[in-house]
C-alpha cells in the first residue's frame, strides 16, 4: 500500500533516541583531522547538549525533539554538509524567488492575460496534449476569457509529469521532478492556484556524492546572502570537491557570461560543455566533478554532447537569482498535486479537460488553415483556433502533408526527443540519506533523490524507496550501451552495483546486514524532452506559426528556460498569448528559419504510432509488446551505436 499522506505535526517529528545516537558513530568513523575537525567536535555535543541541537537545527526542531522523544524512529537522515543526524525539515518559500525580474515578468505576463479577459469575443480553442504546457495554456486561455478544451490521448494527465499506482498502490512516476526557486512561471502558477503549500522546499544546498570517500557526501552550502555573494560563498567553502587553484580556474570562463548576458549565452549554443571548457582552459576535473553531473541533471546528456548554452542558462539564473538553485519537492504525485488543481482552474471558467481523447489527424482547409481535428474512433472536433503541446517527435507525426514541405515546420527534422531511465528501488529499511536532491557523480547515474524522506506523500518512516534518474542511456546522450533496449533486471543489476559502490557500508550482496532490495520499477522513456545538442536553439520554433488558426506550446518550442517543467508552463502561457492577442488582431512575430532548411533534405519523423504511453511521448513500464513495436517502427529508439562502430 501506499504511505499515507502525512499530517505536518507527525512529519516533523522523527526525533528519535538512535537518531540522536548516531553523531557519536559519524564521529568515530570519520579521520581523526582534517579541515571539517571542528564540525566533528560539535557533532559530538550535539547529542548531548540540546543548546547546541537547538543551534544546529533551529528552536522549531528542539522543541519537536522534545515533544515526541519516545518516538521509536530509525529515520537516518544526515546534514550531508556537516555529516551531522538531522531532524528532516522542510523550509519556508525562500524570501527572493518573488523579487527577481524574471519573476515580475512572468506575474506581469499573467496579469496581461487576466486583463484581457472581456476584451475580445469568447473563443473556442482546442488544446492537443494535457502535459504541463498543454495545461498551462488552457488554463491562462480560460484567464483571458475563452473557452479552452484539452484533449489529452492517454488516461492519465501530466505527460512527462504523469504517475501511476502499481498493484500494491505505490506510485510509479514518469521521472523524478525538481522545482527550483529560478522557475518564475511554475513559481507564479503555484501561487495563483493557491497551492504553494504543496512544495516541500528543502535547505539551500547543492549535495554530491563523493566518488573518492564512498558513502560520503560534499555539498555546496548558499549562506543567506544576495546573489551572487551566496554562490561565491558555497564554492569558496566547498572543501572536499575542487582544489583552491580550480576554484580561481572555474571564474575567469564564465566572466563574459556575467558581463554580455544572455547574448553570450546564446552564442554558445554551437559549443558543447566540453569544447566551451576546452576553449576556456577549464581544468578537466571542473568538467568531471561538475559538467558531467550538472549536464546529465539538466538534459540527461553527457557534457561532449551537451550544448553549453544549457548550462549556462542554468548557471546564470542561479547566480543572479539569490534562491534560484533552491530546490524543492512536490508533496505528492503531479497529476493529483499539480495537474488536477489547473484541471479544476479551466472547469471552473467554462473550459473542458478530455482523457484519452487522441488526436489522429489535423485536417486542413484548401488555404492550409485547420478545418478540424479527426480524433481516434471517428470523432470530428471543430474550434476557433487550435494549439499543439505535444512533444516534437509526436507532433511532427502528425504534421499535415500540406505543411511539412513549408520552412518553418521543416526545422523540426533538427530537432527529437532524448532517451532517459526513471527508475524506483524500494529497500528493506531506511538507508543512511538526505533529505534533499542528491548528484550522485556515477557515470549510470544522474540525480537521485530518497522519495520516503523527501516526498510527503511517499513518506515511510522504516523504509527507503529511493528514485533514480538513469543516464545517459544511449549513444545519441553520450551512452556506450542503449539501456532502452536492455531488460529491467539488467537496469536494476546494474543500479544496485553503482549504488554498492557509493554506500559500500549499506549496500551490497556481500555485507551480512546490508540492505536488501524489495522491489523495483523502470520506467523507460525512449524520446523525452527534446536533445539540447550543440546547435538546436535555432530550430526552436516560435509559438506563433504562419498557420492563421494554429499555435504551437511544449517545452521544446522557443523560450528562455531549458526543456523543463517551467520550459513547458511558460510555452503554454506565451502560446495562450498568442490567441489572445490574435481575437484582438494583435499579430504575433513568427519566428525566422534559418535560410539553409530550404536546402536540407527531409527526414522521417521518428517514434510509433499506437496506443501506449510511448506513443504519445511519455514514458511506460515496458513490456516485451512495446519492445516490439520500438523494433518494429522506432528501431532507432533501441540502435546500439556502439555495437557496429
Ligand atoms: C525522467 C524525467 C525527469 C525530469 N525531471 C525534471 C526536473 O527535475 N525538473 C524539470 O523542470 N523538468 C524535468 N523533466 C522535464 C519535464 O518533465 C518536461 O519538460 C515537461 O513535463 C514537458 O511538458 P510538455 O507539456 O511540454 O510535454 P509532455 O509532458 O510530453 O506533454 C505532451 C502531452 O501530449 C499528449 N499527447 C501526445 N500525443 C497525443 C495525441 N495524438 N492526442 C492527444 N494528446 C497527445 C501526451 O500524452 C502528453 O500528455 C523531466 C523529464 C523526465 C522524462
Amino acid at each position: 500500500m501506499a504511505p499515507l499522506l502525512q499530517s505536518r505535526s507527525a512529519w516533523q517529528c522523527r526525533a528519535s533516541p538512535r537518531a540522536l545516537q548516531a553523531p557519536r558513530a559519524a564521529l568515530r568513523r570519520s579521520a581523526p583531522l582534517g579541515p571539517d575537525l571542528p564540525q566533528r567536535i560539535w557533532s559530538v555535543g550535539w547529542p548531548v547538549v540540546p543548546a547546541t541541537l537547538a543551534g544546529l537545527c533551529g528552536a522549531r526542531a528542539r522543541k519537536l525533539a522534545k515533544s515526541c522523544p519516545s518516538l521509536p524512529s530509525p529515520t537516518r537522515t544526515v546534514n550531508p554538509g556537516t555529516g551531522e543526524w538531522v531532524i528532516p525539515e522542510d523550509f519556508p518559500k525562500p524570501k527572493g524567488i518573488e523579487q527577481t525580474a524574471n519573476y515580475a515578468e512572468a506575474k506581469a505576463l499573467s496579469d496581461k492575460l487576466k486583463a484581457l479577459d472581456g476584451q475580445a469575443k469568447a473563443k473556442t480553442i482546442v488544446v492537443i496534449g494535457g502535459g504541463l504546457s498543454g495545461l498551462a495554456c488552457g488554463k491562462y486561455l480560460s484567464d483571458s476569457g475563452h473557452k479552452a478544451v484539452v484533449l489529452e490521448a492517454r488516461d492519465v494527465l501530466g505527460g512527462k509529469v504523469s504517475a501511476w499506482q502499481d498493484e500494491d498502490g505505490d506510485w510509479i512516476e514518469t521521472g523524478l521532478h525538481i522545482f527550483f526557486g529560478a522557475y518564475p512561471n511554475m513559481m507564479n502558477l503555484f501561487a495563483e492556484l493557491g497551492i504553494e503549500d504543496r512544495l516541500q522546499w528543502k535547505r539551500h544546498q547543492m549535495t554530491f556524492a563523493m566518488q573518492e570517500f564512498p558513502g560520503e557526501f560534499t555539498t555546496f552550502e548558499f549562506p543567506g546572502w544576495p546573489a551572487p555573494l551566496n554562490m561565491a560563498a558555497a564554492i569558496l567553502l566547498n572543501q572536499k570537491m575542487l582544489s583552491p587553484l580550480e576554484k580561481l580556474q572555474t571564474g575567469p570562463p564564465l566572466l563574459p557570461m556575467l558581463v554580455e548576458g544572455q547574448r553570450f549565452i546564446d552564442a554558445q549554443d554551437e559549443c558543447s560543455v566540453t569544447d566551451f571548457c576546452k576553449k576556456y582552459g577549464m581544468p578537466d576535473r571542473i568538467i568531471k566533478e561538475v559538467f558531467i553531473p550538472m549536464a546529465k541533471a539538466l538534459d540527461f546528456i553527457d557534457p561532449d554532447k551537451l550544448s553549453m548554452t544549457v548550462v549556462l542558462t542554468a548557471m546564470n539564473r542561479f547566480i543572479n537569482e539569490t534562491d534560484g538553485s533552491q530546490t524543492a519537492f512536490l508533496d505528492g504525485n503531479q497529476p493529483d498535486r499539480l495537474c488536477k488543481p489547473i484541471v479544476e482552474h479551466i472547469h471552473q471558467r467554462g473550459g473542458k479537460v478530455r482523457l484519452g481523447a487522441v488526436i489522429e489527424e489535423i485536417v486542413l482547409n484548401e488555404d492550409a488553415s485547420v478545418k478540424h481535428l479527426r480524433l481516434r474512433g471517428g470523432e470530428v472536433l471543430e474550434a476557433d483556433e487550435y494549439v499543439s503541446a505535444l512533444p516534437v517527435d509526436v507532433f511532427k507525426r502528425l504534421l499535415p502533408a500540406q505543411w511539412s514541405s513549408m520552412p518553418f515546420f521543416r526545422q523540426l527534422d533538427n530537432l527529437e526527443g532524448i532517451p532517459v531511465i526513471n527508475i524506483h528501488l524500494w529497500f528493506d529499511r531506511k538507508l543512511k540519506n538526505i533529505d534533499a536532491l542528491c548528484f550522485s557523480r556515477s557515470p549510470l547515474l544522474s540525480v537521485y533523490a530518497d522519495m520516503s524522506t523527501c516526498c510527503k506523500e511517499y513518506y515511510d518512516e522504516e523504509r527507503s524507496m529511493l528514485e533514480l534518474v538513469f543516464a545517459p542511456c544511449a549513444a545519441i546522450a553520450g551512452s556506450s550501451v542503449n539501456w532502452i533496449a536492455k531488460s529491467d533486471d539488467e537496469i536494476v543489476e546494474a543500479t544496485m552495483k553503482e549504488l554498492e559502490r557509493l554506500f559500500p557500508t549499506e549496500i551490497g550482496e556481500k555485507l551480512a546486514d546490508g540492505a536488501r532490495l524489495r522491489k523495483s520499477r523502470v520506467v523507460k522513456v525512449p524520446r523525452s524532452v527534446y536533445a539540447a545538442v550543440p546547435g538546436r536553439n535555432k530550430f526552436r520554433p516560435s509559438q506563433a506559426t504562419p498557420i492563421r488558426n494554429f499555435t504551437l506550446a511544449g517545452d521544446w518550442t522557443s523560450q528562455k528556460f531549458l526543456g523543463s517543467m517551467e520550459g513547458a508552463v511558460l510555452a503554454g502561457k506565451l502560446a495562450a498569448q498568442v490567441v489572445s492577442e490574435r481575437a484582438l488582431s494583435i499579430p504575433s512575430q513568427v519566428k525566422r528559419v534559418a535560410d539553409f532548411i530550404i536546402e536540407q533534405p527531409s527526414k522521417a519523423p521518428e517514434g510509433i504510432h499506437g496506443s501506449s504511453a510511448l506513443a504519445f511521448g511519455g514514458g511506460t513500464q515496458m513490456k516485451a509488446q512495446d519492445f516490439e513495436e520500438l523494433r518494429r517502427q522506432d528501431p532507432a529508439a533501441l540502435y546500439d551505436g556502439a555495437t557496429d562502430s
